[in-house]
């Protein structure tokens, strides 16, 4: 595979996945046929061509589409298995998870140790190639794993990996390149299996609060940044002067994209609503500036595009996975997500 270049379909692809329709939904409104495309309307149902045709369906298409079958490997290889030799080589990728609560987004980034979902694949993938290198440089260089696992919630940062730290203030070097998590543990690790356990103790210290429409409903964007540094000989025949090689992965479980209105909220919850979605709507933004190749992208108006400015600017790869539930009852949030990807997705 080729290193990212500047061209858009190599550098951002747009994915959506439909999670299974569960025995209390009776109504599917929403389906693929050739995985590429999903098919929304009244009487969307692939066995019943003769309804398809009456019925007011619109079709969207994308670089690829899971459908209600789809396993989580198929969705870990198909989106984000080639990346891990970008952050090999250097590069930067960032992997987002959108969609409204019940979509299947911690699912599909976490899952569960029997069906372990896209952070814990890539994890283990990257330390894999980390212990060849490991090997590779035992004489000469060095390689070096460190993660960290954030929330944003309400524009405020904390810590997953040290909840109890408060909040944590981001800060920017004097030319605005480079941002930081002031005081976010960086941890060093190679098991896969203490990540598991770090990541479901970081899930359960995400901000959780009950709305009317589901009741562990996530409110908050949960970040998982994984950096490979690597200290490799400028010259293979010298082995005193070395150079740096890092490259860094975001892998991002965003907030439920549902309108603040649709859950009923009112007060706190309402307040949320508009944060987040100013997060979610500065980061399709950003996607669809840097998908147009926009000279200028505005990266302020958010904290998360604050944060993943260096990750989506340049030469990186950015991969959307858009979720959907294929239920009548949920027909309006797919519709609005298949909205949202489908902007990003043109150009
Ligand atoms: P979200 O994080 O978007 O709010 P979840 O990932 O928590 O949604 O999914 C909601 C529920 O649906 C969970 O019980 C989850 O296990 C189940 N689910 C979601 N996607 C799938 C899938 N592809 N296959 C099986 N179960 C799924
Ligand atoms: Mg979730």
């Amino acid at each position: 595979r080729k290193p990212p270049t500047g061209s858009v379909q190599e550098r951002l692809m747009v994915a959506v996945r439909i999670r299974p329709l569960k025995t209390d939904e009776n109504q599917r409104v929403l389906f693929t046929t050739n995985n590429k495309n999903v098919i929304i309307g009244d009487y969307a149902d692939k066995n019943d061509v003769l309804r398809q045709k009456r019925g007011s369906d619109k079709q969207y298409s994308f670089d690829v589409v899971f459908g209600e079958d789809s396993t989580q490997e198929e969705v870990y290889e198909k989106t984000t298995g080639s990346l891990v030799k970008d952050i090999l080589n250097g590069y930067n990728a960032t992997v987002f998870a959108y969609g409204a609560t019940g979509a299947g987004k911690t699912h599909t980034m976490v899952g569960d140790p029997s069906q372990p979902g896209i952070m814990i694949r890539a994890l283990n993938d990257l330390f894999n190639a980390v212990k060849d290198k490991q090997d590779q440089y035992s004489l000469h260089g060095s390689v070096n794993v460190t993660m960290s696992y954030l929330e944003i919630y309400n524009e405020q940062i904390r810590d997953l990996l040290n909840p109890g730290s408060g909040y944590l203030e981001l800060r920017e070097d004097a030319r605005g390149r480079s941002i930081q998590v002031a005081g976010l543990t960086e941890i060093s690790t190679n098991s896969t299996n203490d990540v598991m356990v770090l990541l479901q103790k970081g899930n359960k210290a995400r901000t959780v609060e009950p709305t009317a429409m589901n009741k562990t409903s996530s409110r908050s964007h949960a970040l998982l940044s994984v950096t490979v540094k690597q200290t490799i000989p400028i010259d293979k025949r010298d082995h005193l002067r070395m150079r740096v090689k890092q490259g860094r992965l975001f892998m991002i479980d965003l907030a439920g994209s549902e309108r603040a209105n649709k859950t009923k909220n009112r007060g706190k919850r309402l307040q949320e609503g508009a944060h987040i979605n100013r997060s979610l709507l500065a980061l399709g933004n950003c996607i669809n500036a840097l998908s147009g190749g926009a000279r200028y992208v505005n990266y302020r108006d958010s904290k998360l595009t604050r944060l993943l400015k260096e990750a989506l600017s340049g030469n990186c790869r950015t991969v959307m996975i858009a979720h959907v539930s294929p239920s009548g009852n949920q027909k309006d949030e797919s519709r609005n997500t298949l909205i949202y990807a489908d902007r990003a997705n043109h150009i």
